[in-house]
């Protein structure tokens, strides 16, 4: 067997110990004879596989039993309309863009409604993370929105936005369980979960009760809702069961490692690796302001598009995947997530250094 170091943005590596369990338990899951893929969603079975993902997670995030977690499908993207649909009461929410994905959403948001671009950073290629201390965040505005971890451009909220009062929704798809946050501080926090967590096509939503009511937008679908979800524990319909039991899997993971505490100190530890590399290469350069640095995604450039190609195409034959930076920026990104091994860092940047020497 021969794996890559895959520094893919997503769907991305997951750890190798979670991959053999799941091929173990393929053929006969725990003496059932059948694989979780195959089995009824309303058996007993899959009833303890879906609550102890759930019971694993709030542990893991110190969720408050005033939170609903819930398992819906459609993605990250998905949430961009169930989001207004759902909260725009008065019609009107506060946007920051600081990314596409942001960008996205509040685009999607202005078929409810009035989305207002309260901040942006799209004038300096979203290389930063604007000054969110004293917004303008409309009287009226229903929520205040952020995408927490911009994963094409490597930036990270080091500090929540002040929102004066308002409810907090935040996308943290590329930095979900990279470290502890405080759920309290937001009404909604969710995140797609094929970087850190599991297979693609499933988001987690982790949302305030009160905030989940039959007041929503007229027309808002079922499916859409998310008291339909909530009422039903993620089970209204036929989930993802397959997905579910690999981020179920992944928590145990997460826990056997030390928990969030544990992992941030790892991910910075790994990221400071990469970061420091950067600071004093004089080849390779970080595109991002350093105190917006993310953690999870490291975009950094030559500055010289050829050189670029090269570097992505001899890292490859290397045995470095997916370091082509995102399509609408170039360069290159290591997404370095938390199955990534320190030694996954390690060995890019000793490649790195390598490349540099050879083609000074
Ligand atoms: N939000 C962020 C921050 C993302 O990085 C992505 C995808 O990479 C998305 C949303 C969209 O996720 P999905 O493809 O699950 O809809």
């Amino acid at each position: 067997m021969s794996r890559v170091y895959n520094f893919s943005a997503g769907p991305a590596v997951l750890p190798e110990e979670v991959l053999k369990e799941v091929a173990d338990e393929m053929m006969d899951y725990r003496g059932c004879g059948m694989s979780v893929m195959e089995m009824s969603h309303r058996s007993k079975m899959f009833d303890d596989i879906i609550k102890e993902a759930e019971k694993d997670l709030r542990e893991l995030m110190h969720i408050p039993d005033n939170y609903k977690v819930l398992f819906l499908q459609g993605g990250a993207s998905q949430q961009f309309a169930m989001i207004p649909m759902n909260l725009m009461k008065n019609r009107v929410a506060d946007y920051i863009v600081t990314g596409q994905w942001a960008k996205k959403a509040w685009q999607e948001a202005q078929k409810y409604g009035k989305a207002n671009k309260i901040a942006s950073s799209e004038d300096k290629t979203f290389s930063y993370i604007p000054d969110c201390s004293d917004l303008p965040v409309s009287e009226d505005a229903d929520y205040v929105y952020i995408c927490e971890n911009n994963t094409i451009y490597g930036t990270k909220y080091k500090e929540l936005p002040n929102t004066k009062g308002k409810i907090l929704v935040s996308d943290v798809s590329s930095c979900f369980l990279s470290e502890p946050i405080d759920v309290t501080k937001y009404g909604l926090v969710y995140g797609g979960v094929q970087k850190n967590i599991g297979p693609a096509g499933m988001v987690i939503a982790i949302i305030r009760e009160d905030l989940i009511t039959e007041d929503v937008l007229p027309g808002t679908p079922t499916m859409l809702t998310y008291k339909t979800h909530a009422d039903a524990g993620s089970l209204y319909n036929t989930p993802n069961c397959f997905c579910i039991y690999v981020c179920g899997k992944v928590f145990k993971w997460l826990k056997k490692m030390g928990g969030l505490e544990a992992m941030k100190e790892r991910n910075e530890k790994k990221a400071a690796i990469l970061y420091d590399f950067l600071d004093q290469s004089e080849m390779f350069h970080g595109t991002v302001e350093k105190k917006d640095r993310s953690l999870m995604n490291v975009p950094f450039v030559t500055g010289d598009k050829e050189l670029d190609a090269k570097f992505v195409k001899e890292s490859q034959e290397a045995g470095f995947e997916n370091l082509k930076g995102h399509r609408t920026v170039g360069g290159m990104r290591a997404s370095i997530y938390n199955a990534m091994p320190m030694e996954g860092v390690e060995a890019l940047v000793a490649f790195m250094k390598k490349f540099e020497e050879e083609n000074r």
